[in-house]
């Protein structure tokens, strides 16, 4: 078997700093436990646009199309806002995610015990929570027509269109019983089959590729607003929870700070198996460049580095080595290890972003 392959875009701002990190823990898994990962980088966002004057170049794109993962740190900041929209940093981001076809978007939403009075909600709701969030990415309401402003009468109408095919819905279902499949083995799927089309679609196409495909898989549907509400009051009733595009944007968002700050918060974005059998897939942590603490070795690697978790676990099948990983940072957490975004206790000093490094790999070291 060869080597798993993995591009690596750090991007701007905060990006190259936290990437920095996951360099060293990939050098880490080489060394210690024969994890050899071919490892290439390249540009993206507005370091690219300062090179290639766009914010992906073609010979990006296409090695992104040939490696097993991608891993992106984040693109923008104050520099680029003054672009023209179409070579803005972030438009290198969506290129990726478009040519990719990466439909499945996965954000976990995981609670370490150590970081429990960080949520706004009681640490009894919170504490050891980990539930998946599968968004469809590439359809809906954000890409459907007829889309636009227009004039009716004396008076503007803004117009979009939440549309769905069978197929569309099914891949992205596939994508959540497989991952149940690995985890707890439960799929809750919401939609708003009460009022919407589309919705009683969705709930049909999710429930068929259950029966005929994953009845092992335990399968639940809930009213989407029914599941925001359930998310705050008891979020460890679900195991993955599957949803569009619209919805999945806004319950994963509110998932999200369920477990406190955004320094901590990973996500992976998959696409059709490739001909090896792994799914295309992009992994990065959900915060943006940071603008206000780059380059001062302050910003938290954690999201990251836990990206870079799951793309040993769904891209390399190292599922093992993931469970090491995540369990390296939630010790170094429980020793009250702390970067700035992460402090709240008296009497804490925040350690730095190659601090933060530091004990993880100490913490690898002490798993051997
Ligand atoms: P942001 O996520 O960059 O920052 C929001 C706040 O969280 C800031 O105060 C920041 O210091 C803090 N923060 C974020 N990540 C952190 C970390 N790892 N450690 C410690 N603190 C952290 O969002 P923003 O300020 O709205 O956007 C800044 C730039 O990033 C903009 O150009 C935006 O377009 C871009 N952005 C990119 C992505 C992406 O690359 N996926 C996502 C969101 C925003």
């Amino acid at each position: 078997m060869s080597n798993p392959s993995l591009l690596i875009l750090a991007g701007d701002g905060i990006g190259p700093e936290v990437m920095g990190q996951v360099r060293r823990i990939i050098d880490w898994f080489g060394d210690k436990r024969d994890l050899k990962i071919d490892v290439s980088e390249d540009l993206v966002g507005g370091a690219a646009y300062d090179v290639h004057g766009t914010p992906l170049h073609d010979d990006t794109m296409a090695k992104a199309q040939e490696v097993d993962a991608v891993l992106l740190g984040a693109v923008g900041g104050p520099k680029y806002d003054v672009l023209d929209f179409s070579v803005k940093p972030e438009r290198g981001l969506l290129r990726l995610r478009k040519e990719m076809d990466l439909y499945a978007n996965l954000r976990p939403a995981q609670c370490f015990d150590a970081l429990a009075d960080f949520s706004s909600l009681k640490r009894d709701v919170v504490a050891g929570l980990d539930i998946m969030i599968v968004r469809e990415l590439t359809s809906g309401i954000y890409f459907g027509e007829p889309r636009g402003i227009i004039t009716e009468g004396n008076e503007r109408v803004g117009i979009n269109t939440q549309r769905y095919t069978e197929s569309e819905i099914a891949r992205v279902a596939r994508s959540a019983f497989e991952l149940a499949r690995r985890r707890g083995n439960k799929v809750c799927s919401m939609e708003k089959a009460n009022v919407m089309e589309s919705g009683i679609l969705w709930r049909e196409v999710v429930q068929k590729v259950h029966d005929e495909e994953y009845p092992d898989v335990e399968l639940s549907h809930m009213y989407a607003d029914a599941g925001a509400m359930q998310l705050c009051r008891w979020p460890k009733q679900f195991d993955v929870i599957v949803t569009d595009n619209l919805f999945g944007d806004l319950l994963s968002d509110a998932a999200a700070m369920l477990t406190g700050s955004l320094g901590m918060l990973p996500s992976a974005s998959l696409g059709a198996p490739m001909a090896n059998g792994r799914p295309k897939a992009m992994y990065e942590p959900v915060h943006g460049s940071a603008p206000d603490i780059a380059g001062q070795n302050k910003a938290n690697p954690i999201a990251c580095i836990l990206s870079f978790a799951m793309a040993l676990r769904y891209s390399f099948d190292q599922g093992a080595e993931a469970d090491r990983l995540e369990a390296a940072v939630a010790k170094v957490l429980e020793d009250g290890v702390r970067t700035a975004d992460l402090l709240g206790e008296e009497g804490v000093e925040p350690v730095t972003t190659v601090g933060m490094g530091d004990a993880v790999l100490a913490a690898l070291d002490a798993s051997l």
